[in-house]
């Protein structure tokens, strides 16, 4: 039976995952990275990353000294758990998680900045968030995403207006460019760029966000947005900003568009950074209350 109380267990495993354990797809390209670099720099940067990855999964201690913001993602199948069940699960297994990992408290509230250290660490009004998925599965996944605030400042979005596809391709191509150019090395590169392109203003900061979830090196299924994806990343790795800004030939480790068809009036294009201490882990859980760690 899936309970609070195996919810919270479950929350409290994989944010320790996530936190300590780089995914294999990130470290493998930081490694191939590593390999092909030139510059005597960036090959020190990324060395410095590869130790750290590989200090913490053994320490089983977080990777950044800044352990992000907690959001979720959760894919419901058929006959699942009560929904105040699993929220009430994800809250407090954040809680029992900024604790015992631990995690910097780093939820605040957005105005008086009150929160952080001196009230229930990151939890807070709409903390954690919560993303929900409809599937055709047996239980529930649940995907923990802890992100770093570095990266997301660098967050960009623009409503471009329609134009044939060439056009829009090439504007589009320049609004990620400029964005990445202005992020220099505050998002700490090398990154993973998530674009949204179309749906609603929202929707495409959204889809920007969920295409950083996609593995690294899988390309989208449609071959002309694959397309944009390759040109994008050779471009944005042309531009020498490098490991952590300081220069190089890796400044992107892949860039991952998702799409949605949108108003014929419109072409909202968002675009949501994330670092080179990708984290992120998942679980199934099965209505039986069985977990399985993926
Ligand atoms: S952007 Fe990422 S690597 Fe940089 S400080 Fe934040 S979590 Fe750490």
């Amino acid at each position: 039976m899936v309970t609070k109380e195996l919810i919270k267990d479950v929350t409290v495993n994989i944010l320790r995952r996530a936190e300590a354990t780089l995914p294999s797809d990130v470290k493998d390209v930081l490694v191939r990275a590593y390999e092909c670099e030139t510059s005597e720099i960036a090959k020190v940067q990324l060395k410095a990353m590869l130790e750290n990855v590989k200090l913490a999964d053994e320490m089983q201690r977080p990777l950044c000294q800044d352990t992000g913001i907690p959001l979720f993602y959760v894919t419901l199948g058929s006959g699942n758990a009560n929904p105040h069940v699993i929220e009430s699960g994800i809250r407090e297994g954040v809680k029992k998680a900024t604790k015992t990992i631990p995690l910097r408290p780093n939820v605040v509230n957005a105005i008086t900045r009150e929160g952080g250290a001196g009230k229930e660490a990151n939890i807070g009004d709409r903390m954690p968030y919560i993303n929900y998925k409809i599937a055709d599965i047996n239980g529930l996944e649940i995907l923990a995403f802890p992100k770093g605030g570095g990266s997301e400042n660098v967050s960009a979005f623009t409503m471009l207006s329609p134009k044939p596809e060439k056009e829009a391709v090439k504007e589009i191509n320049n609004f990620v460019l400029d964005a990445v150019l202005r992020a220099a090395g505050k998002p700490c590169p090398p990154t993973i760029i998530g674009v949204g392109i179309g749906g609603s203003a929202d929707m495409a900061m959204s889809l920007a966000k969920a295409a950083l979830l996609r593995l690294v090196g899988v390309r989208h299924k449609d071959a002309r947005i694959s397309r944009i994806e390759e040109e994008l990343l050779e471009a944005v790795n042309n531009t020498g900003i490098g490991p952590m800004g300081l220069g190089g030939k890796t400044t992107a480790l892949d860039v991952h568009i998702e799409t949605a068809d949108t108003h014929i009036t419109s072409l909202p294009v968002a675009i949501n950074f994330q670092c080179w201490a990708a984290r992120k882990a998942s679980a199934k859980i099965y209505l039986s209350g069985e977990v399985e760690y993926l």
